[in-house]
């Protein structure tokens, strides 16, 4: 965890000479407030740094002798490429089955933000969710799907509008067991 907290008037100067450079007049009435609208909204968007999942966890970790699989579906997903800065966003689903302790429901989508909310790949983000996941609860295994649609793909480069990019995490049972896998799998899809 960092605890570094960004400057907001540094930012906001930042982005005013980025708004010169791209030939843009910072001083017309529409732009007056921008550079520290997006100071505000890029360190919003980036709290995921000054955050650890144990924290947004605050606790919620609760003893239980059931040992089926739990699955959170639909998590909405807003991050940001660390390529371009340009939001990728979809959906992810979680699950786990539970090793003598689980996790409040509405912490899963927490701890899914407190990646989300910092310059990432899509690969990195779906491991560093599982991670989180299994290092919180001990689970005997971890799935992480996640499906999402790239702004730098569909704006610029391949301008590809419909390409959708999966990725995968698989820990523990969900690795080593191809019928555990399956079932994730199949309730996910
Ligand atoms: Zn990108």
């Amino acid at each position: 965890m960092l605890t570094h907290q960004p400057n907001q008037e540094r930012v906001a100067a930042l982005v005013r000479e980025l708004l010169i450079e791209l030939g843009e007049d910072p001083n017309r009435e529409g732009l007056l407030k921008t550079p520290e609208r997006v100071a505000k909204a890029m360190t919003y968007l980036t709290q995921g740094y000054r955050q650890t999942p144990q924290e947004v966890l605050n606790g919620a970790v609760f003893e239980s002798a059931a040992n089926n699989m739990v699955i959170v579906r639909d998590i909405e997903i807003y991050s940001l490429c660390e390529h371009h800065l340009l939001p990728f966003y979809g959906r992810c689903h979680v699950g786990y089955i539970a090793n003598g302790k689980v996790v409040g429901l509405s912490k899963i989508a927490r701890i899914v933000d407190c990646f989300a909310r910092r310059l990432q790949i899509q690969e990195r983000l779906t491991e560093d969710i599982a991670k989180a996941i299994q290092e919180i609860t001990g689970a005997e295994g971890v799935g992480v799907v996640m499906n999402c649609a790239h702004l730098c793909m569909m704006m610029r480069g391949v301008e590809k509008q419909n390409a959708v990019t999966v990725t995968s995490s698989v820990l523990g049972s969900f690795r080593d067991d191809a019928g555990v896998r399956a079932e994730f799998m199949s309730l996910v899809r």
